[in-house]
């Protein structure tokens, strides 16, 4: 067999919804492989114009401008996506809840902020934040913030989405394997050309230089959050972009968590919400889900893992 009608693997790296993608397909052809990469780019920009709240022009702006105000008619699409984003607090015990983002006045990660937030600025921020406040009427396709000043943003799972779609999109035109990495968050497909699965290397973020694992991620997504890149310190304390939506803080303790789940978007707001719930929390929320598996590290380097995962030299 000739080389050029096999399949190869071709990648493309660029940056979408502030992140930096790597969009991978496995093709015997540049041409058709590159054409392919354009038609995943143009579903993830089309879905960060929907979801984005820096776009002034966005639904989801228009949504947040109208809190305390009207509900919002959305495309089903966004409707859908707001809906399942619920779900997932009510799993997580309101560790996950896209209304968190009222608190991006307070916490900003952009290296503007010059002093901690005082306890009474927390405090009255906080108060804005609660997916219990999120009314949906899907009859009518509205979304309406309850409360004045309310907010949502989809910085824990729009990534996963657009993952998920990107993937999606792919399969349906018969790409046959590849990965949609958005920043570390894999979603993959198929085999590489060589008849191997994908694989994801795990590293430990105080160690970044050694992967202490290497394991399969067949036909899943894998997704990591860490609080090692976005971040603020006061008086050499470190406080990381996620944050408890309970008491208006950045969560503490977790330094990394990588789920594995059959979507990227479950597993992009799952690993959020495991640095919210804690290890304990965390680990054991996990394990009472199919399918579904984590790897946390705690800010003393100690590596924990749910039921299914075996990681040897530990
Ligand atoms: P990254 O985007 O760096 O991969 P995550 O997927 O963990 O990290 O998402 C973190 C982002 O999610 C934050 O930057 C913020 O926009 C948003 N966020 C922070 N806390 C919460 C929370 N408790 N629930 C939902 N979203 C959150
Ligand atoms: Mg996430």
């Amino acid at each position: 067999m000739s080389s050029s009608f096999s399949q190869q693997i071709h990648k493309r790296t660029l940056k979408l919804m502030g992140s930096r993608f790597d969009i991978t397909v496995v093709d015997k052809d540049k041409i058709t492989a590159n054409q392919y990469i354009d038609i995943a780019v143009e579903e993830i920009q089309r879905i960060e114009k929907l979801i984005s709240s820096w776009d002034k022009n966005s639904q989801t702006s228009l949504i947040n401008d109208n809190a305390g105000i009207n509900p919002v008619k959305v495309d089903v699409e966004l409707f859908d996506l707001i809906d399942r984003a619920v779900q997932i607090s009510k799993l997580t015990d309101g560790a996950f809840d896209i209304s968190y983002a009222s608190m991006d006045r307070i916490w900003k990660f952009d290296n503007s902020m010059k002093k901690m937030p005082s306890e009474e600025e927390i405090k009255m921020s906080v108060a804005k934040v609660g997916y219990q406040n999120i009314i949906l009427n899907k009859a009518k396709s509205t979304v309406f913030l309850k409360q004045k000043g309310m907010k949502i943003g989809f910085g824990a799972i729009g990534k996963g989405y657009a993952a998920d779609r990107a993937k999606d999109l792919l399969m349906s035109k018969e790409v046959s394997a590849g990965i949609i990495n958005a920043s570390g968050d894999m979603n993959t497909w198929g085999k590489q050309p060589d008849g191997s699965e994908w694989k994801v290397a795990i590293t430990n973020p105080l160690n970044k230089n050694n992967a202490f694992a290497l394991l399969p991620v067949i036909d899943k997504a894998v997704v990591t959050s860490g609080n090692y890149e976005k971040y603020v310190t006061f008086n050499d304390k470190r406080y990381s972009h996620i944050i408890d939506p309970r008491t208006g803080y950045p969560s503490t303790g977790i330094v990394s968590a990588t789920v594995f789940a059959p979507k990227a978007e479950l597993a992009d707001a799952l690993a959020t919400s495991v640095f919210v719930m804690g290890i304990e929390i965390g680990l054991n929320r996990i394990n009472q889900l199919t399918g579904i598996e984590c790897i946390i590290i705690d800010d003393q380097g100690n590596i924990y893992t749910s039921d299914h995962i075996k990681i040897d030299n530990q």
